[in-house]
């Protein structure tokens, strides 16, 4: 695996250019130095890195196993939190890397957990619906005895949904009923509290369906006041990836006034230099099948995507698609990061020489994870909030992280990337050095 394409040591190369800037910071004495290395070394190696192959009968009758993994990455700040991804790329060290950002993008909004990401080696379009209930059982029932409301909260990532995250619960709650049965201490507390991104019915919240996108919306408002120009109809997004993020990223930029140029998924995209509707879109694409047969705009590529002449490049898909080969070829003047590494680090370096600016993932998506966060801050108080309130919250959280980031950048004169994982980095560190066990 190349460099460039291994997200973990993408991750770890981040971690020493904050390191670099947060060590003056730590050097008033020899001691606090030494404390500071050792946590930054702890940083790069998950607290704990689970494993193990799920076995499962399909519907044929035939037995076949699945590689999965959990990565619990640093609970210096609260539980660990992070979703879980099926696909057939997910590797160890993709979900290694998965986990650190986590950890940066619950300190970046100040929310009180740690890192984690899970992940199984499958492509589930190629598995039934119970098939995929087999396989959601299987991992949850294998992953019981390490999650739990103050221990660890998995939520959805790419392909899984909040059916999954219910049938994941309930095999939860099985394995505390178990416990209970055998005289051991189960529900202390509300055990729908242990994963997020459920469905509305079952403990979900009110909101967090569309609110990883329409967050990075509230993030592009302040970026269109950044870049000085408050007429949002002036401004024109590229957005590659049209599912949970990418679909209501577009609906509430368009909705906010922006104009939605281009959008794409995994067969390719459409260009409207006039601007998109949505929902118009989406319809369409559930009767063709893809974004690219529509007939609404312009057949394209993803390749050609990124390189589209619009005011913000939104990734929000996979990583490690803004690389050394197609970030001289974008033409954005900024780029949204609404997927999770979709820029390497060489890439990001051509993007600062380019002067295009770049809002981070573990700002830009950090809608997501705050508003699992209400989620289980209302399945601890067992109150379901009104929508008006969770969003009301989720906008306050993010612009204030917005405007630190915005702070910190501009006095210290950092990239955005390095000013947010610098703020994130320094919360660990000091929840790290609070403890007093390094
Ligand atoms: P999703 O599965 O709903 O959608 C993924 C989209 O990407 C689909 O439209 C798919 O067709 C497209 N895609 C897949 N491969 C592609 C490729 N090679 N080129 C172009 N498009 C491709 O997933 P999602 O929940 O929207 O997540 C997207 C990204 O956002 C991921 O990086 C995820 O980690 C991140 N993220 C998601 C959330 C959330 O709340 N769902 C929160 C934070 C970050």
């Amino acid at each position: 695996m190349s460099h460039q394409s291994d997200p973990y040591q993408n991750a770890l190369v981040q971690l020493d250019h904050v390191a670099a800037v947060l060590r003056p910071l730590y050097a008033e004495s020899a001691g606090q130095l030494k404390k500071f290395e050792t946590a930054i070394k702890r940083l790069k190696t998950p607290d704990r890195m689970l494993k193990t192959q799920l076995k499962i009968q399909l519907d044929s009758g035939k037995f076949r196993k699945f590689l999965a993994f959990r990565a619990q990455h640093n609970a210096a700040r609260g539980p660990y939190k992070g979703g879980i991804r099926f696909h057939p790329n997910v590797t160890e060290a993709e979900v290694k890397a998965l986990s650190t950002w986590m950890t940066w993008k619950c300190a970046v909004t100040g929310i009180p957990y740690g890192g984690a990401k899970g992940g199984i080696v499958v492509d589930p379009k190629l598995l039934s619906l119970t098939e995929l209930e087999r396989l959601s059982r299987a991992y949850a029932a294998w992953l019981a005895p390490w999650i739990g409301p103050w221990v660890d909260v998995p939520a959805p990532d790419v392909n899984t949904t909040g059916q999954i995250m219910a049938w994941m619960v309930d095999e939860y709650q099985k394995a505390q009923r178990a416990k209970l049965e055998q005289g051991q201490t189960a529900f202390e507390v509300n055990p729908l509290a242990t994963f997020t991104g459920k469905p509305l019915g079952l403990g979900g919240s009110e909101g967090r369906e569309e609110a990883t996108g329409l967050a990075g919306v509230f993030t592009l408002i302040k970026l269109a006041e950044k870049l000085s120009q408050t007429d949002h109809k002036k401004i024109s997004v590229a957005i590659q990836g049209f599912g949970n993020v990418g679909y209501w990223f577009a609906y509430h930029s368009a909705k906010a006034g922006f104009k939605v140029a281009a959008v794409s998924d995994s067969k390719g995209g459409i260009y409207e230099p006039k601007g998109l509707d949505p929902e118009q879109v989406l319809a369409a694409k559930k009767t063709t099948g893809s974004v690219g047969q529509t007939g609404l705009g312009k057949v394209i590529t993803n390749a050609e995507l990124l390189a589209l002449p619009v005011t913000v490049l939104v990734p929000a898909a996979l990583e490690n698609v803004i690389t050394t080969e197609t970030a001289p070829l974008i033409r954005a003047k900024a780029v949204l990061e609404m997927a999770n590494g979709p820029t390497t680090p060489e890439a990001d370096e051509i993007l600062a020489t380019r002067k295009i600016e770049v809002i981070p993932d573990v700002l830009a998506n950090a809608g997501g994870v705050t508003t699992s966060y209400f989620e289980w801050v209302q399945n601890l108080q067992g109150y379901a909030w009104p929508k008006t309130e969770v969003i009301s919250k989720l906008k306050v959280l993010m612009d204030q992280s917005f405007d630190q980031m915005w702070q910190i950048k501009t006095t210290q004169k950092l990239p955005g990337r390095l000013a947010t994982y610098a703020t994130a980095v320094k919360r660990v560190v000091d929840a790290m050095l609070l403890r007093g066990n390094i």
